[in-house]
């Protein structure tokens, strides 16, 4: 991986100003842009990110990719990707490098360092707070994801990818004939659970209390279902196993009772926790926190503010939804910062004229 100092610049955008005026004038003019200067900054560098800066470098924008840790999100918590189109069969790791690769290779500049706050000041232009000093530009795309809500039990990181998992959609697929065990209560257990029949011999779900948030319609389906079983009141206590899982250890909450059910792997659905709050101004989200944004331009409510992948409001969460907002909300952010420096333009002429 390449660090900022390594990198350079990214190429300056056709229509910015004169070669060599950007690393003189301290301004945040966007028509005189100085080394911290960007037109689009690209927070978070997971599949979304990294689509971002693709899209961005490769049109000759000044992008800036700021990663908090190693490039990739969570291609890096993955283990084999089946399902994402022209690769038969990838690691989440392998796949990471090869799109870091090629976002590099079309300019963006990945600068290793959390971002902390946005704020946006009275021209539209976005300050980002960074571990290394302040980064501007006209346009931000937010693509810092968010994070499965773990049990937090032994066991959990020990097997995750050899057992444990938190995507029914992207690993079910390598449960075939299994016995499994689904963690949780809500909507995402019950429908995750039933999607799993088509791959395993019998799911259990467990949940800890004996009422489920989950939507009543759905629950029904799930008790109707025949490989479909429940326990509940009970807790998961451990995960147990050799190379991978072998069953989970239960502790029912009223009585204390422990007792251990054979299973080949554990889905867990008690929440996923988005990466949103760095932005000053509100920014609309729905009950869960994800960001709401513009179906057409992934634009949020603050004008020049883009969300892309998991940090978004949306139907399901995957590397090519994370990747496909991202090819929209850079079109949009492109768009977005020419015609900011149109108005600019115009504005500076204008004046001109006024003095003149
Ligand atoms: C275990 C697991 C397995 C999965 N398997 C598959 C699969 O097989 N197929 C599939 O299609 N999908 C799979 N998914 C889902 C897929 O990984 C996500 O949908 C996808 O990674 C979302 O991409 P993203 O770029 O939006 O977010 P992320 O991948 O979460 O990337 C966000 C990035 O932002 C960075 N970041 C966060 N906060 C900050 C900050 N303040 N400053 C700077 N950087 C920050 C993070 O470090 C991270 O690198 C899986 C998910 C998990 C958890």
């Amino acid at each position: 991986m390449r660090s900022r100092s390594q990198i350079g610049r990214a190429p300056s955008s056709p229509s910015s100003s004169a070669p060599g005026l950007h690393h003189e004038v301290a301004t945040t003019d966007m028509n005189h842009p100085t080394s911290r200067d960007f037109d689009i900054a690209i927070v978070g560098a997971g599949p979304a990110g990294l689509a971002a800066g693709l899209y961005a470098g490769r049109n000759r924008m000044r992008t800036a990719l700021l990663e908090a840790r190693a490039p990739g999100g969570q291609l890096l918590n993955t283990e084999l990707i089946e399902d994402y189109p022209g690769q038969k069969s990838i690691l989440g790791g392998d796949l990471a490098a090869i799109m870091l690769g090629q976002t590099l290779h079309f300019g963006a500049e990945l600068i290793t360092s959390p971002v902390k706050r946005i704020t946006v000041d009275d021209s539209g232009m976005k300050h980002i707070e960074t571990g290394e000093g302040e980064v501007r530009a006209a346009a931000v795309i937010l693509t810092a994801g968010g994070n499965p809500r773990k049990l937090d039990v032994p066991g959990e990181v020990e097997f995750a990818g050899r057992g444990v998992s938190y995507c029914a959609v992207c690993d079910g697929a390598f449960f075939k004939g299994a016995d499994l065990a689904v963690v949780g209560g809500g909507d995402a257990a019950v429908e995750e659970g039933l999607f799993l029949t088509r791959y395993a011999r019998r799911v259990t779900i467990i949940h800890r209390r004996n009422g489920f948030r989950a939507q009543s319609i759905l629950v029904e389906e799930a008790r109707r279902h025949p490989q479909v079983s429940f326990i509940l009141n009970t807790v998961v206590e451990a995960i147990a196993g050799g190379e991978k899982v072998s069953g989970v250890k239960l502790r029912h909450v009223n009585t204390g009772e422990t007792s251990t059910l054979p299973v080949g792997g554990v889905f867990v659905f008690v929440g996923f926790v988005p990466n949103t709050g760095l932005v000053d101004a509100h920014l609309e989200h729905d009950s869960a926190g994800y960001y709401v944004t513009d179906p057409h331009t992934m634009m949020t409510n603050v004008p020049g503010i883009f969300a892309a992948g998991d940090v978004r409001s949306q139907l399901t969460r995957q590397i090519t939804t994370a990747v496909g907002d991202a090819t929209t909300a850079t079109m949009a952010a492109m768009r977005w910062v020419e015609d900011t420096k149109r108005r600019v333009d115009v504005g500076t002429a204008e004046q001109a004229q006024l003095v003149a």
